[in-house]
């Protein structure tokens, strides 16, 4: 998934992009609400980590500008322990949840995740599509039961596509799932992967659930349950 995370404190934002890479996201780690704007702008987010003290515009007021600019990806808070305005304000502002300084990094992680779920319409920790299911805690893929072997990038294009399944998904938006950096863009490598996956799912068990849609990018037609 990709991640918007607006912290002005240089060593938490660098922690929170290292974990949060690790934990297979693409990371978009800003220091300040103008910086973030322009971000929620120019690209596709699926959620936004915002610390609430920030220099200059507050997060509360990135929170209403987001919302009011009509990004609709959940928003998750940080603040600062005892001030409990400022979840209230937040969550007002439109924030879904919050993470009360200093916290531990399994506990982000988990709220992160429960959020990502839920904005995708499934509760569960698990995706399921006809015989195919993901574990999204272990971030494994599972064929009639058997663990099936991706590579990270396979498996992050496969969830991505899962999670909006019934939606064509473009070939920018899977790129910008696997590469932060502009320049390292190349759709022939989306092509590439996306063939890899197929051939997989359909050796694993005849399995063929991702259409191209000419022109326009990818289709995971299956039911997602
Ligand atoms: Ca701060």
């Amino acid at each position: 998934m990709k991640l918007l995370v607006v912290e002005d404190e240089a060593l938490l934002r660098h922690h929170l992009s290292t974990r949060l890479g690790e934990q297979g996201h693409v990371v978009d780690a800003v220091p300040n609400a103008e910086e973030a704007l322009y971000r929620a702008r120019e690209y596709h987010h699926d959620l936004a980590v915002v610390d609430l003290g920030l220099p200059g515009m507050s997060g509360l007021d990135l929170i209403r500008q987001l919302r009011s600019q009509g990004c609709d990806f959940p928003i998750l808070i940080l603040t600062a322990r005892g001030n409990w305005q400022d979840k209230v304000e937040g969550l007002a502002a439109g924030a879904d949840d919050y993470v009360v300084k200093p916290f531990q990094f399994e506990e982000l992680e988990a709220r992160l995740n429960a959020l990502l779920r839920r904005s995708a319409g499934f509760t569960q920790s698990t995706i399921e599509a006809g015989p195919l299911s993901l574990d999204l805690n272990r971030k494994q893929a599972l064929m009639d039961g058997q663990p099936m072997a991706l590579t990270a990038y396979e498996y992050r294009i496969l969830e991505y596509l899962m999670r909006h399944q019934q939606q064509v998904v473009a070939k920018d938006r899977l790129m910008e799932q696997l590469y932060p950096d502009d320049g390292e863009r190349d759709p022939n490598v989306i092509e590439v992967l996306v063939g890899r996956l197929r051939r997989k799912l359909e050796a694993a068990s005849g399995f063929r659930p991702i259409d191209t849609v000419r022109g326009q990018g990818y289709l995971f037609t299956e039911r997602c349950r």
